[in-house]
């Protein structure tokens, strides 16, 4: 392939490029001499063998490959998922690379970014419910699937026996006593703060003269 062909093959890569950046590209492109076409190349090898070594979610999640970005913020994006399993299918991903849910910090700030999503998938499509699936790619994807009303999410399903039911359920069973201790004082303390109110009514009320 000779300069001028290689030069046109490069333009017609930039097709898909925005209107003005494209219109510089295609000035830089031509106005190049054989050895500043071959750096350039060169260049352009090494960044698409970088970008292939790297994590595909952290390039979603840092905007390093186009997406349909829904949401924003220092740790988290969010962006539809191209291969949707219902309208509105998004992924939220944390921008560090984080592989499991275990190894993220900031599991409360996740939880309300989802919650928010969730409120506006049904604010704005109409969704009767949002499933929520936490899954790891190597990367870890919180992933917002809407279930439109009269919709069934498409899972097979299949019956197990009883036996084997009880067996799962012995392996699955677990505690979580710290938050639940919590909880139980909390309400205590609501539920005295309430009493004293009461008493203090009953105290400032007049007496009845029998
Ligand atoms: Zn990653």
């Amino acid at each position: 392939m000779d300069i001028d062909e290689t030069k046109q093959e490069l333009i017609k890569q930039a097709e898909q490029l925005p209107e003005d950046v494209r219109e510089q590209f295609v000035t830089r492109v031509q106005e190049m001499s054989e050895q500043e076409l071959q750096d350039f190349l060169k260049q352009l090898a090494q960044k698409q063998n970088s970008w292939q070594g790297e994590c595909l979610f952290c390039s979603i999640a840092n905007g390093k490959v186009s997406s349909f970005k829904v949401f924003e913020n220092e740790k988290f994006s969010a962006v539809l998922d191209i291969n949707p399993v219902s309208e509105g299918h998004i992924l939220l991903v944390p921008k560090k690379h984080v592989e499991s849910l275990e190894k993220l910090e900031n599991k409360k700030e996740m939880l309300l970014i989802v919650e928010e999503l969730s409120k506006k998938m049904k604010q704005e499509l109409g969704v009767h419910d949002v499933a929520v699936l936490i899954s790891s790619a190597g990367h870890l994807i919180i992933q917002l699937i809407p279930v439109y009303q009269d919709t069934v999410l498409q899972f097979s399903r299949k019956k197990i026996e009883k036996e084997k039911m009880e067996e799962i359920a012995g392996k699955l069973k677990c505690d979580v006593k710290i938050e639940l201790k919590k909880e139980r004082v909390e309400s205590k303390k609501e539920i005295q703060r309430e009493e004293e109110t009461i008493e203090d009514k009953l105290e400032q009320a007049p007496r009845r003269i029998p």
